[in-house]
């Protein structure tokens, strides 16, 4: 097994690739970061500067890899024409500022049906997709990983057969993936704690994913039970999941190369990432497939 990549969700405060900074500040070699304000529909114009010292910046701090998440505002599931329309847009722009920085993979949230359904969202997400990937053909490389949900109301992709029945509905499906986060998945009844749950989970990701279609995981603990659908982060370590789950994941090679990140709560200091970064890196069994920056001192 090769080398963990490991990190967090960065803010991007000064510029997307000062995420960089703050993934090296904490001897992560990995990062997730948005590619404009998550909470605005349109983002600036993509500043060029900023992607050249992304460019720069990004090996020569040893950042390995690095994935976007997609505005929260995105609704691709929805109902309405003009939300859905809206959504389209905003998505395609999330792939082509990603693929100006060479990220290959953009996190996406299925959507919401908002009551129209199951079927009739899937259908809306899949021929959103198939819109996008249409009109950014220059774009093949930077793909869509739906990510895996909490589960609650209306909300798509609260399991991995829902996952796959978007994914059926895709054209070109090079171009999506899928992003586990083990709070959702355990919030939504796939119990990753127990040994017997975790391979019954990976048997699961087998048979309706396969796993090369698993992207990248999002490492969370989980402040609900299992199956309350509740969508709350926590540290690692002091949630529902506990450190068993995460365990299972960070020693089983079936990951090997797959990037793990943290959205876990946190200050500005970036104290709790270090903290959560050094608990999983406890229990990593073989030392050597620690980032360098993280392995204990001897
Ligand atoms: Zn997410
Ligand atoms: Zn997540």
């Amino acid at each position: 097994m090769g080398l963990l990549f490991l990190g967090a969700h960065m803010s991007i405060a000064g510029g997307v690739s000062q995420a960089l900074e703050r993934a090296a500040s904490v001897h992560s070699n990995a990062v997730q970061v948005f590619t404009k304000n998550n909470r605005q529909w349109v983002g600036p114009p993509i500043n060029e500067e900023d992607v050249a010292r992304w460019h720069e910046r990004k090996p020569a701090l040893g950042i390995a890899y690095a994935v976007s998440h997609a505005s929260y505002l995105i609704n691709l599931a929805s109902p309405k024409d003009d939300l859905w329309e809206k959504s389209r847009a905003a998505h395609q722009d999330e792939i082509v500022r990603a693929h100006a920085y060479a990220i290959p993979h953009v996190v996406l949230h299925p959507g919401s049906h908002t009551g129209s359904g199951d079927a009739a969202g899937i259908a809306r997400i899949a021929a959103a997709l198939n819109h996008i990937h249409a009109v950014t053909p220059e774009c093949t490389d930077t793909i869509t990983c739906l990510e895996i949900m909490a589960g609650q109301g209306n909300v798509l992709g609260r399991n991995l057969a829902q996952l796959r029945a978007i994914i059926d509905q895709v054209e070109d499906q090079r171009r999506v993936g899928v992003c586990l986060d083990t709070c959702h998945a355990y919030a939504t009844g796939y119990d990753i704690r127990s040994d017997a749950g975790y391979e019954a989970f990976v048997a699961e990701v087998e048979r309706w994913l396969g796993l090369e279609t698993v992207k990248v995981w999002h490492f969370n603990d989980s402040k609900g039970a299992l199956g309350s659908n509740l969508d709350r982060h926590v540290h690692i370590g002091e949630g529902e999941i506990g450190a068993d789950g995460f365990r299972h994941i960070l020693n089983d090679p079936r990951w090997d190369g797959i990037a793990m990140l943290l959205e876990t709560p946190k200050e500005e200091t970036l104290e709790e990432d270090a903290m959560n970064l050094a608990r999983l890196c406890a229990l990593v069994e073989d030392a050597a497939r620690i980032p360098p920056g993280l392995r204990p001192q001897v």
